[in-house]
Parts: C-alpha cells; structure tokens; sequence
C-alpha cells in the first residue's frame, strides 16, 4: 500500500492489523514428529537456498539458559515432560530472533532490498501459536511435513540420545513427546492441510533422498513466492 494511503487509513482506523513483518519476508513452518529429521533437513536447506534456520527448541534451549531468564525453570519442566512451552514465550524468542537476522542484512539469495527467508522449526506446535504467529508476526508461505512412523522416530531419538546430552531423549520423555505431538500439533498439520499449504514428505527413508525430495519441493516454491 503506498505510504500516503497507508497514512490515511491509519487516520480514518481504517487499517487492518499489521503484523511484524510484511510480504517481503518469506516463512516456511518446518513440523514433523521428534526424531523425524526436521533439524537435519533444514540444516541442508540452508545450504541450498541461504535460509534463515530457528528452531524453536534451540532457541528455548538457550533461553533456559540464558542468565537471569525468568522462563529458566519453565522451560527446563516444559522439555522434560514433552509439554508446550507458553506461546508467549516462545512466539517473542522467534520474534526477535527474526528481527536480528532482518538487522544483520544477511546476503544471498532472497535477502536484497529488506527481504528474507525463514524456516521455523518445530512450530508451531499447537493452534493458539499458529494463530498467535500469523496474527502478531506474519503470514506462513507452507509447512513442510516430514512423515515418519513412531518406531522410525523413537529409533533415531535412541540414537541421538546417545551423544546429544539432551534431557528429554529418553524413552520416558519421547513417549510423552509423542502423545503431545499427536494431540497438539496434528491439529494443527490438519489446520494447514485444509488451507492447501502442507508440502508432505516422507522422512522415512536415507538423508539424502530426503534431502533431494525437499530440495526439489521448496525450489518450486520459492520460485511462485516474492522472497
Ligand atoms: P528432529 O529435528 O525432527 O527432532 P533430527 O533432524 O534431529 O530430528 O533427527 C533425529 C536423528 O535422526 C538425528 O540423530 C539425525 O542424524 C537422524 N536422522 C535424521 N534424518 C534421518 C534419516 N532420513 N535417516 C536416518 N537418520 C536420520
Ligand atoms: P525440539 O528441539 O523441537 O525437539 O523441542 C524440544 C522441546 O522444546 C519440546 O518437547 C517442547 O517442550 C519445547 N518446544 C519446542 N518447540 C516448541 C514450540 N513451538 N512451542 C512450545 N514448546 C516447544
């Protein structure tokens, strides 16, 4: 909307609500069940098309220990038992998280003249931070979903239990994860499917064919989308 226009519907309180970031800014939810490869997937994308990777488990995990975080405690229960940390939180970390990037003016494709590209990982998690998300932050280009089984995931988890010093890549923890996915986030792949914006793959199979299949998939989708 030029400036001008912008001004006079703000005057007559005819303007919609406006969200942190416009149009210029491209946003790809990354969902998927524990252990089903959403991290390493992005990691490979970021390679291929110069993304902007927040995972929203990294980010409360450096939160939780950020000195002086008032959310420390909260957030240390909340991924022990597998439950959803308060979208308050959790949609503020990702908020700022994005404005920094937007500061650094990063370069590479898709960040020219104020623009980006985010892939938000592992949110959102349940409806009220989706709606939280697009009404406060901005709008979600697709979802890319990688679907697995629940003895694949579990099986990976084990494995990465191993070395990650996670203290929720225990059996006791991922059975909870699981029914907190099941419960909370399926809903929300379902909200999205509805709305066509779900790209569906499934992760079962080698990293790299994985890999190909997402590539292929989110080359198509950039190149109908602005950033
Ligand atoms: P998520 O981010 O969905 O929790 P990760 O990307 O951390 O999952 O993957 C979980 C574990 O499984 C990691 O140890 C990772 O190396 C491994 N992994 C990821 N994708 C595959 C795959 N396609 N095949 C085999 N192992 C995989
Ligand atoms: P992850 O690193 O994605 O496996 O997430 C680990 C844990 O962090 C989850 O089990 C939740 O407790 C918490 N968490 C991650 N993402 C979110 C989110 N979008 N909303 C709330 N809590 C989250």
């Amino acid at each position: 909307m030029p400036v001008i226009v912008d001004k006079i519907a703000d005057a007559l309180h005819l303007q919609s609500h406006k969200s942190t970031f416009d149009s210029n800014v491209t946003v790809i939810f990354v969902l998927g069940g524990p252990g089903a490869g959403k991290g390493t997937q992005c990691a490979r994308l970021v390679e291929d098309f110069a993304f902007c990777h927040l995972s929203a488990g990294d980010l409360l995990r450096a939160e939780q220990h950020r000195e002086g975080s008032e959310y420390g405690q909260l957030i240390q229960t909340c991924i022990k038992e597998g439950t959803i940390v308060p979208m308050e939180v959790t949609v503020k970390l990702l908020e700022k998280a994005m404005t920094a990037t937007l500061e650094e003016h990063k370069s590479g494709d898709g960040w020219a003249d104020s623009r980006g590209r985010f892939l938000i990982d592992g949110f959102p998690r349940k409806m009220d931070q989706a709606e939280m998300f697009e009404h406060d932050v901005g709008k979600a280009t697709a979802v890319l979903f990688f679907s697995t089984t629940q003895e694949v995931m579990l099986e990976r988890l084990l494995e990465r239990g191993k070395t990650s010093g996670r203290e929720d890549d225990n059996v006791e923890s991922i059975k909870k994860r699981f029914n907190t996915y099941k419960d909370q986030t399926m809903p929300v792949i379902k909200h999205y499917e509805k709305l066509g914006k779900v790209i569906e793959i499934d992760s079962s199979v080698s990293i790299e064919e994985v890999h190909q299949k997402t590539k292929s998939a989110v080359a198509n989708l950039l190149s109908g989308s602005t950033a």
